[in-house]
């Protein structure tokens, strides 16, 4: 039987770590202050803004957020990014993706000020994953991070397969197991033999949005398999990219959907905020 890593209790223990230091920050007059910002009318986006709120809520992070129109053009993007970059009072600026397809996001990635960029995609702090410098790392590779380094999970020397190259998930994380003396796989669309690549790994992380495309024959006995997919069956129900069921008794480790990855990106956005408030007040 697996170990089923609890994402939802590691989640817990971190975010009450992060009202500790909330708490601190205070005593000494800084409250920490995130900004979101969402374009256009998109319901899972509000769902992902509602449970940051909740957690920055619980932890006592001030959180805005920035509602702008379908119709917001580029240059009214940039604008409120700059004007929230030049607000001493915001620690950390976050643009909730997708936004319509007509803005460019990555220019507005670009535009977040390197210093209040808690989700790590301004290309100074991707730069600085890959060199192995400090920055903001994204929230789910990080998030991952924290439950090998919790369940002492080795990585050194492992062979890990990534199923995803998006610049969210796949290549941060990809960089983060690379960091750690990994030899790396990543997987994608226009993988040959996914099945191939994927066998051989010692650890999975699955993050391509497709349920079910690590299936039980991929697994080798043993391995460790991380979920971050985010999908829905036929129910409605929410579920992952894994055949969870199967896989139970034949991975090492497990992380469940929901109840893995998911708390644990919502919980390192609030420890990369608080970073951010350490860092701009010299702490
Ligand atoms: P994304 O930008 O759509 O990227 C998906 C990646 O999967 C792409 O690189 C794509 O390849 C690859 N892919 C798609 N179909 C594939 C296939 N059949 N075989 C191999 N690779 C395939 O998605 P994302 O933002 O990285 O998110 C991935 C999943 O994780 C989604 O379900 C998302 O909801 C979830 N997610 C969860 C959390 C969390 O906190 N739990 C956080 C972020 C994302 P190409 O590059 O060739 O298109």
């Amino acid at each position: 039987m697996s170990v089923i890593i609890d994402g939802k209790s590691l989640a817990k223990e971190i975010r009450e770590n992060m009202k500790q230091e909330a708490e601190k920050l205070k005593e000494q007059g800084i409250v920490p202050h995130l900004a979101v910002i969402m374009v256009g009318n998109n319901d899972a986006s509000k769902v992902y803004v509602r449970n940051k709120s909740k957690a920055c809520d619980e932890i006592g992070i001030e959180f805005k957020e920035y509602l702008l129109p379908e119709n917001t053009k580029q240059n009214e993007l940039l604008d409120l990014i700059k004007k929230l970059n030049k607000d001493k009072s915001v620690n950390g600026i976050l643009l909730q993706s997708p936004i319509p397809k007509p803005l460019d996001i990555q220019e507005a990635f670009n535009t977040i000020s390197k210093e209040k960029d808690v989700d790590g995609f301004n290309p100074y702090n991707v730069g600085n994953l890959c060199i192995g410098q400090d920055g903001f790392i994204p929230c789910t590779p990080l998030g991952i991070m924290k439950m090998f380094e919790k369940y002492n999970i080795e990585i050194d020397g492992k062979k890990v397969a990534i199923i995803g190259r998006s610049n969210i998930v796949g290549k941060p994380m990809a960089q983060c197991m690379l960091s750690k003396n990994a030899t790396v796989t990543i997987c994608h669309s226009r993988t040959k033999e996914l099945k191939k690549e994927v066998k051989d790994a010692d650890i999975i992380i699955a993050a391509a949005g497709k349920r079910n495309i690590v299936t039980e024959d991929m697994v080798k006995d043993g391995a460790v398999i991380i979920d971050v997919g985010m999908n829905r069956n036929e129910e409605g129900k929410l579920c992952g990219d894994v055949e969870f069921e199967k896989l139970i008794n034949k991975a090492s480790y497990i992380t469940p959907v929901p109840g893995g990855v998911g708390p644990m990106t919502i919980a390192m956005l609030t420890a990369n905020v608080i970073k951010a408030a350490k860092l701009q007040n010299n702490i």
